[in-house]
């Protein structure tokens, strides 16, 4: 799967409409001390399956791909924790198969 360095993400969004899985959502606030004006994206572990699809479209590097032993207490994917808010997002215009 991914994880993104926050500090490393400005917020552009570039990278949620790269993902299949609906697994890159905006964090519905910006947490308070951070350097970047718009707010960060997070990985909803529960989402993703690890395709990697997502990795070239993030001009800050912010996406990295990680390890997840398929059999392991620590596995998100084993104990999936509860998601943070996140921002509801239009992926698709009103009526059409385009992107918005
Ligand atoms: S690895 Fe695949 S499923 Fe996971 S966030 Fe990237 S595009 Fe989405
Ligand atoms: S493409 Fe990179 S900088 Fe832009 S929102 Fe996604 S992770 Fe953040």
């Amino acid at each position: 799967m991914v994880a993104i360095v926050e500090d490393d993400c400005t917020g552009c969004d570039l990278c949620i409409y790269h993902c299949p899985f609906e697994a890159l959502l905006p964090l519905a606030t910006n947490p308070s001390g951070r350097k970047h004006p718009k707010r960060p994206i997070i990985v909803v572990e529960q989402n993703c399956v690890g395709c990697l699809s997502c990795i070239g479209s993030c001009p800050t590097d912010a996406l990295h791909e990680i390890a997840v032993p398929p059999i392991s207490i620590e596995s998100p994917l084993l104990n999936p924790s509860m998601p943070e808010k996140t921002a509801v997002i239009k992926r698709w215009k009103n009526r059409s198969t385009r992107w918005a």
